[in-house]
């Protein structure tokens, strides 16, 4: 097993066969190396493969508005995933993949000190809360719970590709969001605005 890790990125990780298979890259977590809101996905997609870079799709149009109507750059924040390599097909990461993977995530939340870790969609909120969830019941709640060597505070939100395919989910993610940012209050301030999309 060959592996390379140059402080919170990973550059070189085989420990998942089949996602080295499927995968252009390994796609590091983007943003602030201090960032008041950590957002932390599912895994790359195609477009996040192609690209290198977590959330640029469709879903990451979403995220992109939520945090420009509130004032926030992408830079202003953090964005990761669970797993760092595109699973084939789009399927769901597997257990021992997430496994895998969430040392990588862990020296990354230890690494960048979040303020609150905002879990988007179903699979890293049951990840890193170690428990079922039902997200669209359970989007905007603050769970505090420790991850890694820290108490981390977690807000519950839908995954933004949700909103595109039902609109009743919108007002669910942006209250969620809002959560997360009130949670952090003045926190953002000095780093980089709008205009840097
Ligand atoms: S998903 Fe994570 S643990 Fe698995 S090969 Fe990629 S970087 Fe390594």
């Amino acid at each position: 097993m060959s592996e390379r890790i140059d402080g919170v990125e990973v550059v070189e990780c085989t420990r998942c066969p089949a996602l080295c298979d499927a995968r252009s890259q390994i796609v590091n977590g983007v943003g602030t190396t201090t960032p008041p809101i950590l957002f932390v996905g599912e895994a790359p997609g195609a477009t996040e493969d192609r690209e290198g870079e977590p959330f640029v799709g469709r879903s990451g149009t979403v995220l992109n508005e939520a945090l420009r109507n509130r004032g926030l750059a992408r830079r202003d924040v953090r964005i990761t995933n669970c797993v760092r390599c595109r699973p084939p097909e789009n399927r769901d990461p597997h257990t021992d993949e997430l496994a895998n993977c969430r040392e990588h995530l862990e020296r990354e939340i230890d690494g960048v000190d979040p303020t609150v870790i905002v879990t988007l969609g179903r699979v890293p909120s049951e990840h890193l809360l170690e428990r079922d969830v039902t997200v669209t019941n359970e989007a905007g709640d603050v769970i505090e719970r420790r991850i890694g060597g820290e108490p981390r505070r977690i807000v519950i939100c839908v995954h933004p590709a949700a909103t595109l395919y039902d609109r009743s989910q919108e007002e669910t993610f942006a209250s969620a969001i809002d959560t997360a940012v009130s949670l952090v209050g003045g926190d953002v301030g000095g780093q980089a605005r709008l205009g840097d999309f």
